[in-house]
């Protein structure tokens, strides 16, 4: 457990640090203690949180124990998301920047460098405010988590129209590299876009090639060295 919290904290501080999360996105990790439960920060920009900060939830989004603290709004990302795939370990809810462009465009997202692969072929873009009854566009309520886990499918990252992303992974490492990698790929391809001409995208094969490596000691050193420059061991 205490391993799971630094990693998740080393997240916060990374992610917000480089960008990817802004004040307002989070990180969860599932409890390495119990699968129905998950591990997430009181309501608090990512830079400022500590493992004091982190609370354990139920599937249903509520606090264990009940909430003496203020928590996040859209808490039910991750516990719809948790509840659909036994196989997610870790979750990021970021505004990136670069999600939101795509996530605004009918140009796809996909994978076109190897650090992407995880992204695939084209990223769904779900729609938060359907039928115009959630102007606020935040994933607020178990409804809406439900509705975007189920467009979430199989698949390690999913864009909010005008919003911003989720992205999923098998730990925390994982699902953070994976968060600095999503913007990357949406950088060079948005460059790609720029400077004009046929755009190719990873194959199938090489997607899915790809995306068994980062399980690797290459992917393991790249967190190792992250956590360390954000003051973790
Ligand atoms: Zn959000």
């Amino acid at each position: 457990m205490a391993t799971t919290i630094s990693d998740l904290v080393a997240s916060n501080h990374i992610l917000s640090s480089q960008g990817v999360l802004d004040n307002y996105g989070h990180v969860s990790a599932r409890s390495p203690a119990r699968s129905d439960r998950f591990l997430l920060s009181r309501s608090l920009a990512p830079g400022s949180v500590t493992s004091e900060d982190i609370l354990e939830f139920d599937l249903d989004g509520t606090v264990v124990g009940g909430a003496a603290k203020r928590v996040y709004l859209e808490r039910f990302i991750h516990s719809a998301i948790y509840r659909a795939r036994p196989d997610v370990m870790a979750i990021v809810h970021s505004h990136s920047p670069t999600s939101i462009t795509f996530s605004i465009s009918k140009v796809p997202l996909r994978a076109v460098t190897h650090f992407g692969a995880f992204i695939g072929d084209r990223a769904a873009v779900f729609e938060g405010d359907p039928e115009g009854k959630n102007p606020t566009l935040l994933i607020a309520n178990n409804e809406l988590g439900t509705r975007l886990a189920a467009a979430l499918g199989d698949n390690q990252m999913i864009l909010i129209r005008g919003h911003g992303d989720v992205i999923v992974g098998p730990s925390v490492s994982i699902a953070t590299t994976r968060a600095l990698n999503a913007a990357k790929n949406a950088k060079v391809l948005l460059d790609g876009y720029r400077l004009g001409g046929e755009i190719t995208s990873l194959t199938k094969d090489e997607d899915n090639a790809l995306t068994k490596l980062e399980a690797s000691d290459q992917e393991q050193r790249e967190w190792t060295t992250l956590k360390k420059s954000v003051g973790g061991r």
